[in-house]
């Protein structure tokens, strides 16, 4: 997949409409439905306001969380238009629907330099199903087509990918920033590319190892889903999370290792606990010999040391998933040390979204990345080596 892609500053949007995919996916309080975190509103400025200095019109677009059943209140993207609204110190005009009377009503008489915020585009059935009669509608409102929403291009749905066959589409700089550092490093990375991964499952990660292993040079295992690796080289892993179903995987994941030649890292020291518990006592054992009451909860030293030293002199570094149960203070040093590692090295640092961004941010570190993904979901797809449809649909550089 190409991830040279024409972006907004690639076509002239002078005065036109456009049509700008959002994440505006925010939490929000289950009972004022006040917005309790507005980062991804924040994130989409630089291209919203870089759209009005343009004197474009701006119709912006998003879902917001599951509606199953069309339009409803608890789902609506007022309060989003609102807090829009404040942060660019304009008012964004919000429409009553998606594409109905009042949407293209307004989007006909939106003004260059105004901007209207439709409803949220899951009330329309057709959007998760892409129904080309809506991505029609949506499409019929404006003259061109920015994406900004990466946190859903790998959702194939009207408003991510099935607009762009109606009109030029182009990324927006969030977009575009994922695809410069996300993209580059896994098509042309500046090696050695080392690959950290970690996480609950095995089962979650399957196709972001198979990948990895064409790509990368050292891949490191640590987490939840290390256990299964070590039941399928023979150890004891205790009642630490295991995947039984996996373990035939596992093997053939460390035979295509050897094969292609891939540095594949396992702990070598585990802190276990007798039960899953933030007061658990932390016990320090070899990883090869968990005992039978025993659960593996985080990476020990020795194998802290381990990782980090493979980091050390690597020209990029990507990560995916925390070392063990870093929620439990108890357990977040190995987590902690791999973001310490990753902080000191001079390699490009890039952390996956979800969980491992989450962890880099509450353990302090968030700033002395070099780049941390905004998208869980589409990031994973990435590395797996999977087509996006939210970027495959735009126009090529
Ligand atoms: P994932 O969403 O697959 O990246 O998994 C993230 C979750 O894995 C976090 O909530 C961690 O607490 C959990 N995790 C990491 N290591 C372990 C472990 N050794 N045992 C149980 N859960 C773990």
């Amino acid at each position: 997949m190409s991830y040279n892609k024409k972006t907004v500053k690639d076509v002239d949007v002078k005065g036109k409409k456009v049509l700008l995919r959002c994440d505006f996916n925010v939490p929000q309080d289950k009972q004022t439905g006040e917005i309790t975190d507005d980062k991804r509103i924040v994130a989409a400025l630089p291209t919203i306001q870089y759209l009005l200095g343009q004197n474009a019109a701006v119709i912006a677009c998003s879902h917001l969380g599951k509606p199953k059943e069309g339009p409803d209140p608890k789902f609506s993207l007022a309060p989003v238009a609102k807090r829009l609204g404040e942060l660019l110190g304009q008012e964004v005009i919000m429409a009553a629907d998606v594409v109905g009377p009042d949407a293209m009503a307004k989007a006909a008489a939106l003004q260059p330099g105004q901007i209207m915020l439709l409803e949220n585009t899951r009330f329309e059935k057709g959007e998760t199903k892409n129904d080309p009669e809506l991505a029609r509608k949506m499409a019929s409102m404006a003259q061109v087509y920015v994406s900004d929403a990466f946190g859903s291009v790998h959702r194939a749905h009207a408003s991510t990918a099935g607009v762009a066959d109606y009109l030029p589409a182009v990324s927006g700089f969030l977009i575009a920033k994922e695809l410069e550092v996300m993209g580059g490093a896994l098509a042309n990375p500046k090696r050695p590319l080392v690959a950290i991964l970690g996480g609950a499952k095995v089962s979650s990660k399957i196709g972001v190892i198979n990948n990895l292993l064409d790509i990368a040079d050292t891949i490191i295992v640590g987490g939840g889903m290390a256990y299964t690796f070590v039941k399928a080289m023979g150890g004891t892993v205790g009642t630490s999370l295991l995947e039984a179903d996996w373990l035939d995987y596992c093997k053939e994941m460390m035979a295509k290792a050897k094969e292609k030649n891939v540095r594949l890292l396992l702990p070598v020291d585990t802190l276990c606990a007798a039960e899953f518990s933030a007061d658990a006592k932390p016990e320090l054992v070899d990883t090869m010999h968990i005992p039978d009451d025993r659960m593996g909860m985080d990476i020990g030293p020795k194998t802290i040391a381990l990782f980090s030293d493979a980091v050390k002199d690597a020209g990029t570094v990507i990560w995916n998933g925390p070392m063990g149960v870093f929620e439990f203070p108890a357990f977040a040093e190995g987590t902690r040390a791999i973001a310490r590692a990753l902080a000191q090295t001079d390699a490009i640092t890039i952390v996956g979204g979800g969980d491992s961004a989450a962890a880099v941010a509450q353990l302090g570190f968030a700033d002395q990345m070099t780049y941390i993904s905004t998208g869980g979901g589409a990031s994973l797809y990435l590395l797996e080596g999977k087509a996006l449809p939210g970027v495959a649909c735009l126009l090529d550089k």
